[in-house]
């Protein structure tokens, strides 16, 4: 494994290098290859000249006698060639190097088959050829010192830009690598604390990278749900405890009692004991609805619901324990409104929603219960006049356990389970439930579905 840092160097180095090699390769090819093009060319409009020269001096002279040659060796002096001159049986007849060297005027034989090129023009007198000119020029541009001047002084300059790209390039990779690490070994370290379970002290990541951002927000939010996760998972099992608890005292004492002969089993003690049985099978039942339901496990059943009739049904079911406590019960139901959904999650809705407003509202209270389409959308509410949630526990409602004091206080049987579970099957319909309410004044539960 490899660092980022250090393979950023690398990529950063390798690519530098790289770029810079090809630029100078190509650059070499191409003044190799374009320059040496514009050379030749101007060579042969160059050697033309030399050509018409040695003919003009032969028409001068009509022959090649010592001086026209001496001024034609001058020439090639004064011009950097080598003529030389070769008759119709293609023997050489005369060259200006050797000429040169034989009267003293140059140093040494340079007609050298390696170091010159020699081109060939017919030698023309009176429009019929004569013999042949060759004019021999150094066979390389660069071998010409200029040339090769130029070429160390580009190749120089290449070679300075690679030293400064390489420099630019080591820099800009330690920039960037702190720009992009940083962030990242943050997010990393906040990685580690989550695996130690230590949510709640995680770094702050600053950064302007949009990717980075976003994976630091979302490792942010993988803590918080992490820690709720485990604060529900521990607040869970206190829970239990604490609702398994009560009952279980009333029934050990009730039953103590007889044993010891303090109390006679009489028929209302026996039912104290089966409330509370009653009491805790509710709640065991709760418990596994309650983990089908956070464990996210729900299973709908769609069918096509009227639920116009379903909570006509329910609410008839109901009537009796309306009348036993004298609430009145107010209906408004649109008729024939259906949906798409799971008859009998839907039915657990409706009757928790409901066995609430009759179990927290007062004898001689009134529940209403309306149902509506409202363009797409199916509404269900259902008002009550009963005892109300004191603002501060709204918030709280719809956690699981959850009983607001003045609830706790009246002996409902409640467990605190029921509208977590209602919540959580209406979300799996994708519909939305809220309560509103006022301590003294009554409850209102408003329950939206998509049509
Ligand atoms: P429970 O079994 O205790 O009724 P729920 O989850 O159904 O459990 O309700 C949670 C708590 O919300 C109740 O204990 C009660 O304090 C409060 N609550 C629910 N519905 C009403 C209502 N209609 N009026 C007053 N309080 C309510």
């Amino acid at each position: 494994m490899i660092k980022i840092n250090e393979q950023l160097r690398k990529y950063f180095v390798t690519i530098s290098i790289l770029s810079i090699a090809f630029i100078t390769i190509t650059s070499n090819i191409s003044i190799n290859y374009f320059f040496s093009g514009y050379i030749r060319d101007s060579r042969k409009r160059d050697d033309l000249k030399v050509v018409e020269y040695v003919e003009s001096v032969y028409s001068d002279y009509e022959e090649l006698n010592f001086q026209s040659l001496m001024n034609i060796m001058h020439y090639a002096f004064s011009e950097d060639v080598i003529i030389q001159i070769r008759d119709k049986n293609n023997n050489i007849s005369w060259n200006s190097s050797k000429f040169g060297i034989m009267y003293g005027l140059i140093d040494e034989y340079s007609n050298d088959e390696e170091n010159f090129l020699f081109r060939s023009y017919p030698f023309r007198y009176n429009e019929s050829q004569v013999g042949t000119i060759d004019v021999g020029r150094p066979r390389s541009i660069i071998s010409n010192i200029e040339d090769e001047k130029f070429i160390i002084i580009i190749n120089s300059i290449f070679v300075a830009a690679s030293i400064l790209t390489l420099i630019i390039a080591i820099r800009s990779s330690t920039q960037i690598s702190k720009k992009f690490l940083n962030p990242i070994f943050k997010i990393k370290e906040n990685a580690k604390l989550i695996e130690q379970g230590k949510y709640k002290i995680l770094n702050d990541v600053h950064t302007n990278t949009f990717e980075l951002h976003e994976l630091s927000v979302s490792v942010q939010e993988l803590a918080e749900r992490l820690n709720y996760q485990e604060s529900l998972r521990k607040r869970m099992t206190t829970d239990i405890a604490h609702e398994l608890r009560t009952p279980l005292a009333a029934i050990q004492s009730h039953i103590e009692a007889f044993i010891d002969g303090v109390w006679e089993p009489n028929d209302e003690r026996l039912s104290v004991i089966h409330g509370e049985i009653i009491r805790l099978t509710k709640l065991i039942n709760e418990l596994s609805e309650l983990s089908i339901v956070e464990e996210n496990e729900i299973n709908l059943k769609l069918s096509k619901v009227d639920i116009s009739a379903t909570l006509n049904d329910i609410m008839d079911s109901y009537e009796p324990m309306f009348l036993d406590k004298n609430i009145s019960l107010n209906k408004n139901i649109q008729n024939d409104i259906n949906m798409m959904g799971d008859i009998d999650y839907l039915k657990r809705i409706f009757v928790n929603i409901l066995s609430n407003s009759i179990k927290y509202t007062n004898e001689n209270g009134s529940v209403s219960v309306s149902l509506e389409q409202i363009n797409d959308k199916i509404r269900i509410i259902v008002k009550d006049t009963g005892i109300g949630i004191p603002k501060e526990d709204l918030k709280f409602i719809f956690e699981r356990f959850y009983r607001s004091d003045i609830s706790r206080n009246r002996h409902t049987g409640g467990t605190g389970i029921g509208l977590t579970i209602t919540k959580a099957l209406v979300e799996a319909h994708e519909g939305t439930i809220k309560i509103d309410s006022e301590v003294g004044k009554g409850s209102r539960v408003i329950i939206e579905f998509n049509k």
